[in-house]
């Protein structure tokens, strides 16, 4: 297994597209570090089912990123993962909400990655993945946080993957396209308000509208991605950022 010796962080690896990558990744060999909250015995299980240390914090303020960091000792595959989601209009998008989906969404990953960096410079390879989004790439209305933060985490992890490139480290995004997970199934009520909508116009009219394949993302073809992104063969696969949306940012 290719990832026999590797340490992997995921964040937000306790449900959806985290537990996903950190799934695909034990698969390959990879020693799992899980972050993330739950039902204390469902991570429980996770860990026991992946052989894994869990780390609690949370990674919208600076401590908790640095306890994750300190946690989780060194890292030699950073996956930024942990994101949430508030649709409201911009007039109406609660401030604190939007601080909440800066810190967590954007702002944590600056800060884990400058914290596993010199590991991996040391050991002179790394790879980080972090988990953007279509909204990294398009916009939709009523998500300015959202789209703002995976923005700009696109622009960040190209600017990271151009400062480690000579150290056999790389950096990229990964953006799905709508993948059923908790975050998705939370934002259906606030956008059938945003909208005026009912739930089955909200998936269909809103959610698989831009989706050519009329299909949801599953979390493992994700997780799929991310592992290949550690291969030996995607070394020159760096500052890049990868869809796996149905079509929907195809132009
Ligand atoms: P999810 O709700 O299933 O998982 C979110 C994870 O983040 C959980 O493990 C949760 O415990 C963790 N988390 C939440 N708040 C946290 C905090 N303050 N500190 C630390 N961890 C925290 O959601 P998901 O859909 O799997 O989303 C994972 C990532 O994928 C997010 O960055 C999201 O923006 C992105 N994404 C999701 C979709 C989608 O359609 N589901 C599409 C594109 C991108």
């Amino acid at each position: 297994m290719f990832l026999n010796g590797k340490r992997a962080l995921v964040t937000g690896s306790t449900s959806g597209i985290g537990l996903a990558i950190a799934r695909a990744l034990r698969a390959e060999g990879a020693e799992v570090m899980l972050s993330g909250f739950g039902d204390e015995q469902a991570i429980a299980d996770l860990r026991a089912e992946l052989d894994a240390t869990h780390v609690e914090a949370d990674l919208t303020t600076e401590d908790g990123c640095a306890a994750l960091m300190a946690g989780a000792g060194p890292v030699d595959i950073l996956v930024n993962n942990a994101g949430i989601q508030h649709v409201s209009p911009v007039e109406e998008f609660p401030v604190d909400k939007w601080n909440l989906i800066i810190a967590l969404n954007l702002t944590a990953a600056f800060h884990t990655t400058r914290l596993a960096v010199p590991h991996m410079k040391a050991k002179g390879w790394g790879r980080i993945i972090n988990t953007a989004s279509a909204h990294s790439k398009v916009a939709s209305p009523f998500k300015s946080a959202y789209n703002a933060a995976k923005h700009g985490l696109d622009g960040f992890t190209k600017t990271v993957a151009l400062e480690v490139a000579p150290h056999g480290i790389t950096a990229n995004c990964i953006s799905p396209g709508y993948v059923w997970t908790s975050l998705v199934e939370n934002q259906i009520p606030d956008t059938m308000e945003a909208r005026g909508m009912t739930r089955e116009q909200v998936i269909n009219d809103v959610l698989l509208v831009k989706q050519a394949t009329k299909k949801f993302v599953q979390p493992d073809e994700v997780g799929a991605i991310a592992t290949f992104l550690c291969r030996d063969e995607a070394q020159n696969v760096t500052g890049a950022n990868w869809s796996v949306d149905g079509g929907w940012t195809t132009e």
